[in-house]
């Protein structure tokens, strides 16, 4: 009997260490896919101003995956090398805390969850397993480390300083990497208003709401409930405009951006998403809703994946921004690539490029290339950070 334990404990480990090696580069590999195509042509026009301007990313899922993004991969869409290849200035990465299983854009129940397994596989500390908490402060923690170990080349922006810091190296011509931190959705807060606070003082900055299932917050745009702010939401939102953080709105039941949008007193982000007039997709927001976005001096990072501009080359990403700047101002555009958030990409960060090329091709002004591209990003962070 012993030695059957002994067995069966042996074949245990091996399976797990198996797992712990080969699953997660599997499915990372699987799921944040750069489809296949020939290098795009850059013109020297292009890549002239492209080299020049300061690109703002909304939204990145890469502290997800078991890979280091310090070293350039050959799979996934975001590492260090890659970004700064692509000129990108800023990155804004996001954490995922809890994902339902067979999630879709049209309707999910809370009760499920696969990022249990994935943490477990990744070899996660033991608080980042059950605790949605945990899931944040690891992932935020894995953040701060990377900075720390980049040797100077990313700069971790939590106040105006820091970033004026950015500016400065940048103009400087180095090509140093700032990040910021973002929840996809606040569930980590696990109904205590406090946990806000506690990651805020770590460093967090935007808020997003909700995620693929309606939380404590309120409605999900692909929960059941389609319900608005609760009183918690209500009060995550007045603690998140006292301690000078923004919101963000991606994922957020239509009825859930309104009451947002007339309770918050800092403008909103929606940091990655497009447009329902131009892509009738369950993933995007109606029109009018997006104007009053607009109005409220909120800023939407365009996706590029299909499910938020329906054509995701290079050529579609740049209609869909055309369409948003005719929608909602052009101070109003930016960039949400959601890069290693499972998502089909035609283009890595590190080929950037081909939006710039992309932008001249469909008549776009220079002035224009350089606000969506990161201008307005820029400005909205001068005036937002603390
Ligand atoms: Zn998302």
């Amino acid at each position: 009997m012993k030695s059957v334990l002994t067995v069966v404990g042996a074949l245990l480990i091996v399976v797990i260490t198996a797992l712990r090696v080969f699953a997660p580069p599997q499915l990372d590999k699987g799921m944040n896919v750069v489809k296949p195509h020939e290098p795009y042509a850059i013109s020297a026009e292009a890549r002239a101003l492209h080299d020049d301007l300061f690109i703002v990313d909304l939204h990145s899922d890469s502290l997800l995956w078991d890979r280091d993004l310090l070293q350039e991969s050959d799979y996934g869409q975001v590492d260090l090398p890659r970004l700064q290849r692509g000129n990108v200035a800023m990155q804004v990465f996001s954490a995922t805390t809890k994902s339902p299983t067979g999630q879709n854009y049209e309707s999910n129940e809370a009760g499920t969850d696969t990022i249990t397994a994935l943490a477990i596989v990744q070899g996660w500390p033991y608080s980042a397993w059950l605790s949605l908490y945990g899931r944040a402060e690891f992932q935020l923690k894995k953040l701060l480390r990377l900075v720390q170990d980049s040797d100077g080349q990313m700069l971790f922006v939590r106040n105006k300083a820091d970033l004026e810091r950015l500016l400065g190296e940048r103009k400087a011509g180095k090509r140093t990497v700032g990040a910021m931190y973002l929840i996809e959705g606040a569930h980590p807060l696990e109904g205590e208003i406090d946990n806000l606070d506690r990651l805020h003082a770590q460093g967090l900055h935007f808020v997003g709401l909700t995620h693929f299932f309606d939380n404590r917050i309120g409605g999900s745009l692909h929960g059941v409930s389609g319900e608005g702010l609760t009183p918690f939401g209500r009060e995550v939102i007045k603690r998140a405009d006292a301690l000078g953080m923004n919101i963000d709105i991606a994922h957020a039941s239509p009825q859930m951006v309104r009451d947002v949008l007339a309770l918050a007193e800092r403008p909103v982000i929606l940091s990655h998403g497009g447009f329902k007039g131009l892509c009738d997709s369950p993933r995007n927001l109606d029109d009018a809703l997006m104007r009053e976005v607009a109005a409220r001096g909120g800023i939407i990072g365009v996706g590029y994946w299909d499910a938020t501009v329906c054509d995701d080359s290079p050529l579609g990403v740049v209609r869909a921004i055309r369409y948003g700047i005719e929608l909602m101002g052009l101070e109003h555009i930016a960039l949400g690539s959601d890069y290693d958030g499972t998502v089909a990409t035609t283009f890595d960060t590190s080929e950037l490029a081909a939006l710039t090329q992309a932008m001249l091709d469909e008549g776009f002004t220079e002035d224009e290339i350089r606000a969506v591209m990161g201008g307005n990003m820029q400005r909205y962070l001068l005036e937002q950070l603390p």
